[in-house]
C-alpha cells in the first residue's frame, strides 16, 4: 500500500543443483525502533542524569541531565572512555572495576563503601551515588549507570555528624550489621573513655561485662533489636578502664527502604549516679526498723522491707508488682486510689490521712489501725512514694486502757468529791453549831456562874461571924467548882475559835515560836525545874498564835506529866519530803498504847483533876490547829517510859534563816 517499515534482513546461500539461491529472513523492526525510541525519550526525559557505555567502557548514551550535571553538550561525551568523568586520581583502577562488573553484570550500587566522585569538564569534583544495570542490546551488553549528585545530602550527614558529635550527654554510635563500631561522638567518648580511633572498627561487644559476653547477650540484643525494630534496656556496662557505669540503652535497627539491616544506631545514657542513690535508699529501707514501701506512679508496690513483709505477713516478695491497694481493707479501697493520685499530684512529705484513723490489712485477711507516713522521692523516673507504716494496736490498746482508767479516777473523784461535800457540810453544820455554842458557853453561861460566885461571896458575907469550918469549906469549894467552870468555858472556846479565829499563813521561824512558847510557860518551867532543850528548828508556813499555842500546850503537859525525876523536854526537826516533822519528847510518865487515839478527844482526860490538874481539851485543840495546816499529829508512848509528840507541818516556801 506505499507504506514503508524499518526490516532487518538476514540472508543465506542456498546451494542447490540448479545453483546458489539467497533465503532471505525479513524481520519488520518497527516495533524494536518504537521501543528504543521510547527507551531514549524516557531516558532523556528522566529526572537523573543517566548514561550508557559499551562494554569497551565509550559512551553511548547520555541524557540532558548528564549534560547539566558534568557540564558537557553530549557532543562532547559520546564515543569518549567513561573515565572521562572520573577524577584522574580514581581513573587508573577504574577500566578494571568495569570490566569486572561485566564479567558479572547484575544490576547494584556501585563502589560499596567508598566515596564516589563525579568530575566536570570545568575541573571541579563532586560526590556521586551511581546505580548500574547491565542491559542486553543487540550488538551486545551495555550499561547503564544512574548517577545522583549527592552534595546537599553528604553536606547534610556532615552537619549530622557534627550536631552527634558534639552531644557529650548521651554517647550516640553506629554498628555495622556484625556490630562493628562505625561512628563515635563526644558523649560517647566521655561515657565509655574510648578515643574514637581506638574504637571504631571494633567489636560493640567489648561495652559488656564478661559475665555478660558469656552469657551471650550482645548478640541476643542485636538480633531482638533487628526482630523488633528497637530495644531498650538497663544494666551494668564496662568502660575502657574497666569501671562499670550504669547504662540506659536504646538500640534501633536501621534499614534501607528494601528492608535490608544495614547497621544499628545505639544511643546510652549513664545513669550511675541515679542507680547509686536507688542503691543507697534501697540499702536504707532494707536495713530500717519500721515498715516501708514504695509505690511508683501507678501505685504498684515497687519495693517493701522486711519489716513491711512481717507486718502484713506476706512474703516481701509477693509485695511487689501488685498495687499498694491489697494492703487496704476492702471498704477503704475505692476511696484510696483517688487519694492516691491526689497524692501524687501534690506531692509533699506529710502524714497521711490527718484526723481519720487509717488501718492495714493483713495476707490472712485480719485488719489492724496504722499510722503512715508519706514521702515524694524523686527518681528521674517520676515521682515515687515512700510509706512507713507503724502499727499502732498497741498503742491504741494503750490509749482506750488509759481513758478507762482516767474515766474510773474521774468518777471515783466524783464519788469521793460528793463524799467530801457531803462530810463537808456535816463539817461546818458542825463548826456552826460549835460557834454557837461558844456563844451561848461565853455569854449565857457565864453570866450565871458570876451569879452563882457572886450570891455566894453574898452569903458567906452577911454570915461570916456564924460560919463554922465546915460551911466555910463548902463555900471555897463552890469557889472552886466554878473556876473550874469557868476555866471549862474558855478552853472550850479556845477550842471554838481555832476555826473563827483563824488568820492568812504566813512563814514562821521555829525557833522564835519556841521562845515565845516558853515565855508563857515561864512560871511552872520554875516551879518544876524543867530543862527544855531544843535543836535548830525550821520555817514553816503556819499562823503564827496558833503554832504558839500548839507548842505551849505539849510542852506543857511535857512538864506536867513528868514523874519521879524534874521534867526534861527536848524539841526536834526531821525532813520528810517536802514536810517537817517536829518532835516534842519527854522522860515523863508515858501513855499506855490504848490511849494513844483517845487522849486527843475533847474533855478526855487519863486523871482525876487532883493527881494532875487540866481539862482534857489541850490536845484537842492541838489536833485542831495541827489539822487547819494540813498536818497530823499523832504521839508515840508506852506507860513509864516517856512520850514523844509529833507533828507535822509545810516548810515555808522560802527559807527564812
Ligand atoms: P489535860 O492535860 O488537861 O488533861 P490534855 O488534852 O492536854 O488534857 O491531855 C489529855 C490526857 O493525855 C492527859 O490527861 C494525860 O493523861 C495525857 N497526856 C497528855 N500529855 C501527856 C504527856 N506528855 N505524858 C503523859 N500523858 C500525857
Amino acid at each position: 500500500n506505499g507504506t514503508e517499515v524499518p526490516i532487518e534482513i538476514g540472508l543465506n546461500p542456498i546451494k542447490t543443483a540448479a545453483g546458489v539461491f539467497v533465503l532471505s529472513a525479513i524481520v519488520d523492526l518497527s516495533e524494536r525502533k518504537r521501543l528504543e525510541a521510547r527507551f531514549r525519550a524516557t531516558l532523556e526525559s528522566a529526572p537523573t542524569a543517566m548514561l550508557m557505555i559499551d562494554s569497551k567502557g565509550c559512551i553511548a548514551l547520555v541524557n540532558l541531565e548528564t549534560e547539566k550535571l558534568f557540564g558537557y553538550p553530549r557532543i562532547e561525551l559520546l564515543g569518549q572512555a567513561i573515565e572521562i568523568l572520573v577524577p584522574e586520581r580514581f581513573r587508573t583502577g577504574h577500566p578494571q572495576q568495569r570490566n569486572d562488573f561485566f564479567a558479572t553484570p547484575e544490576a547494584r550500587r556501585m563502589g560499596e563503601g567508598r566515596d564516589l566522585y563525579g568530575l566536570r569538564k570545568n575541573g571541579s569534583e563532586f560526590p556521586v551515588e551511581i546505580g548500574l544495570s547491565p542491559v542486553e542490546m543487540d550488538d551486545g551488553t551495555y550499561v547503564l549507570s544512574t548517577i545522583v549528585d549527592i552534595t546537599e545530602r553528604k553536606h547534610l550527614e556532615e552537619r549530622f555528624q557534627l550536631l552527634i558529635g558534639g552531644v557529650t550527654e548521651y554517647a550516640i554510635i553506629m554498628l555495622d550489621p556484625h556490630g562493628l563500631v562505625v561512628s563515635w561522638n563526644h558523649g560517647a567518648q566521655r561515657i565509655k573513655g574510648y578515643r574514637a580511633d581506638e574504637i571504631i572498627g571494633r567489636s560493640f561487644v567489648c561495652f559488656y561485662t564478661p559475665e555478660e559476653i558469656a552469657d551471650g547477650v550482645p548478640q541476643r540484643v542485636l538480633k531482638e533489636a533487628q526482630a523488633k525494630g528497637q530495644v531498650e534496656e538497663e544494666g551494668w556496662r564496662v568502660r575502657k578502664d574497666g569501671s562499670r557505669f550504669w547504662a540506659n540503652m536504646l538500640l534501633t535497627a536501621l534499614k534501607d527502604k528494601t528492608g535490608n539491616l544495614e547497621g544499628y544506631s545505639k544511643i546510652t545514657r549513664d545513669l550511675t549516679d541515679r542507680k547509686r542513690q536507688e542503691q543507697r535508699l534501697r540499702a536504707t529501707v532494707e536495713s530500717a526498723p519500721t515498715a516501708m514501701i514504695m509505690l511508683d506512679p501507678a501505685g504498684q508496690i515497687i519495693l517493701a522491707n522486711k519489716e513491711a513483709g512481717l507486718l502484713f505477713s506476706y512474703a516481701p516478695a509477693e509485695l511487689l508488682n501488685n498495687p499498694v491497694e491489697i494492703l487496704v481493707p476492702m471498704k477503704f479501697r475505692t476511696g484510696h486510689v483517688s487519694l492516691r493520685n491526689g497524692f501524687f499530684a501534690a506531692p509533699n512529705a506529710r502524714r497521711m490521712g490527718a484526723g481519720r484513723d487509717l488501718y492495714g490489712i493483713r495476707k490472712d485477711g485480719t485488719e489492724f489501725p496504722v499510722e503512715i507516713g508519706l514521702n515524694p522521692v524523686d527518681t528521674g523516673e517520676g515521682i515515687f512514694v515512700l510509706a512507713a507504716i507503724v502499727d499502732i494496736s498497741e498503742r491504741k490498746r494503750l490509749e482506750s486502757a488509759q481513758r478507762q482508767l482516767n474515766d474510773e479516777l474521774d468518777r471515783r473523784v466524783k464519788q469521793r468529791t460528793a463524799e467530801l461535800d457531803r462530810s463537808n457540810e456535816a463539817l461546818v453544820k458542825s463548826n456552826v453549831e460549835l460557834q454557837q455554842f461558844a456563844y451561848i458557853a461565853s455569854h449565857d453561861l457565864q453570866a450565871p456562874l458570876r451569879g452563882i460566885i457572886g450570891f455566894s461571896q453574898v452569903l458567906r458575907k452577911r454570915y461570916q461571924d456564924q460560919l463554922d469550918p465546915e460551911t466555910e469549906m463548902l463555900f471555897t469549894r463552890i469557889a472552886d467548882g466554878v473556876t473550874r467552870m469557868q476555866t471549862l468555858i474558855n478552853d472550850l472556846l479556845t477550842y471554838a475559835r481555832v476555826e473563827s479565829r483563824s488568820r492568812p499563813f504566813e512563814p514562821c521561824k521555829l525557833n522564835e515560836i519556841f521562845d515565845d512558847a516558853v515565855n508563857l510557860l515561864d512560871s511552872s518551867i520554875r516551879d518544876s525545874a524543867a530543862q527544855i532543850t531544843r535543836s535548830d528548828l525550821p520555817v514553816v508556813s503556819g499562823d503564827r498564835p496558833q503554832l504558839v499555842q500548839l507548842l505551849q500546850n505539849l510542852i506543857g503537859n511535857a512538864i506536867k506529866y513528868h514523874g519521879e525525876l524534874p521534867p526534861r523536854v527536848d524539841i526536834a526537826a526531821t525532813r520528810t519530803n517536802g514536810d517537817w516533822d517536829i518532835s516534842v519528847h519527854d522522860c515523863g510518865i508515858g501513855i499506855d498504847p490504848k490511849h494513844h487515839e483517845r487522849i486527843f478527844e475533847i474533855f478526855r482526860r487519863l486523871h482525876t483533876a487532883q493527881a494532875y490538874p487540866g481539862t482534857g481539851i489541850g490536845l484537842a485543840i492541838c489536833r485542831r490547829i495541827v489539822s487547819r495546816h494540813a498536818g497530823k499529829l499523832w504521839v508515840e508512848s508506852t506507860a513509864g517510859q516517856g512520850s514523844t509528840f509529833h507533828f507535822t507541818l509545810n516548810a515555808a516556801e522560802k527559807e527564812h534563816s
